[in-house]
């Protein structure tokens, strides 16, 4: 069943998670090892991150410098069959505009459809660290909606091509990225809002936010959501802090806060495990919390260690 079917059709809240793929030279047993712990609570899907080429300078002879792009975590659209294959789960592979002109989104969207993979989450990816604002690739998509037009295009038979005839709709549930706390290049929460009812008008099914720490500001998201006219399912992230190195890695990297209350706590501790235990406890509650209020499925952000979230797991669901 495609992810939007479970979460239009759910009457309890599901749980859900995102994976990264290893780095390249690691096995993907490592995948399996962060998925394993996690199978007793019944994941209603797995997402899988994209993460696009970043560029490197190697010295060469007399001095050049020459420019190299790397991808450091590739083979998305393989772990997500693989998983399927070994879990009989569904999976949802991130779709980024960067990197990609239209004709490989379409090519990579043929091959996700040939292994069965129904579900995508259409993104348009941050800018590389090289760059100070996002360029799209050349006969790429500067947007996220222009992304989602282009799968809703695939799911009515519409291929780039004119001259295919009688083709077979591809069936994709399509997510999009929302974000409670605004996203950083958008002037306001309104017109961050207005961008996101234009994903959903364009044809996506349901929205899965940022990471965020209060949950205040994911309710009035959702409200501030439905008083524009976004009535699609809205699905909230949530990662437990899990290091001191977080308490500024996640605020600058996501461009969120983190409550008083919960940064009170955490300047008490003075090793990985108190920040460990402080987080845990903090996402127990926001968990419950979210449960409480009936949202449809919570998304939880292992970054590759699913020890906290098992445990979040475990007094959750
Ligand atoms: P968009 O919806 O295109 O919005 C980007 C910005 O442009 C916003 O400020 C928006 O308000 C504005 N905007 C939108 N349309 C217009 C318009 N027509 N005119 C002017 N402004 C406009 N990144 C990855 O690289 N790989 C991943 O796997 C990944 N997974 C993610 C998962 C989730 C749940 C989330 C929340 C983010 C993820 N990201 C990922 C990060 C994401 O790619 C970045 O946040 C990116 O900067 C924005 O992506 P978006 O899809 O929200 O973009």
């Amino acid at each position: 069943m495609r992810v939007i079917d479970k979460l239009k059709s759910t009457k309890d809240t599901l749980f859900s998670f995102e994976l990264l793929p290893p780095l390249k030279g690691k096995s993907i047993d490592s995948i399996y090892a962060g998925i394993d712990p996690l199978i007793e609570f019944k994941p209603a899907f797995i997402n899988v991150t994209y993460h696009r080429e970043e560029f490197i300078y190697k010295k060469r002879e007399k001095g050049y410098l020459e420019k190299i792009a790397i991808k450091k975590r590739p083979g998305t659209v393989g772990i997500c069959a693989a998983i399927k294959n070994r879990y009989n789960i569904e999976t949802v592979p991130h779709l980024i505009c960067g990197g990609f002109n239209k004709e490989e989104t379409e090519n990579a969207l043929i091959d996700l459809n040939f292994l069965g993979i129904d579900n995508v989450l259409a993104l348009r990816g941050d800018p590389i660290k090289t760059e100070s604002h996002f360029v799209p690739e050349e006969g790429g998509h500067r947007y996220a909606v222009d992304l989602v037009k282009q799968v809703v295009d695939l799911n009515k038979g519409i291929y780039m091509d004119e001259n295919i005839e009688n083709a077979t709709p591809t069936n994709f549930s399509i997510g999009v990225a929302g974000y409670p706390e605004k996203h950083f290049e958008a002037p306001n929460m309104t017109a961050d809002i207005k961008r996101l009812k234009e994903k959903i008008d364009a044809g996506a099914d349901y929205v899965v936010t940022q990471l965020f720490f209060d949950n205040e500001k994911f309710f009035k998201f959702v409200e501030d959501c439905r008083k524009a006219g976004i009535d699609v399912p809205i699905v909230p992230g949530l990662k437990p802090i899990e290091s001191l190195r977080h308490i500024s890695f996640l605020p600058k990297f996501f461009n969120i806060d983190l409550p008083p209350a919960l940064t009170d706590e955490l300047e008490k501790c003075s090793s990985n495990e108190e920040v460990r235990e402080i987080g845990k406890e903090w996402a127990i509650a926001q968990s419950k919390e979210l449960k409480a209020a009936g949202v449809p499925c919570i998304h939880y952000y292992t970054m590759g260690r699913s020890s906290s979230v098992k445990e979040i797991a475990s007094k959750v669901f």
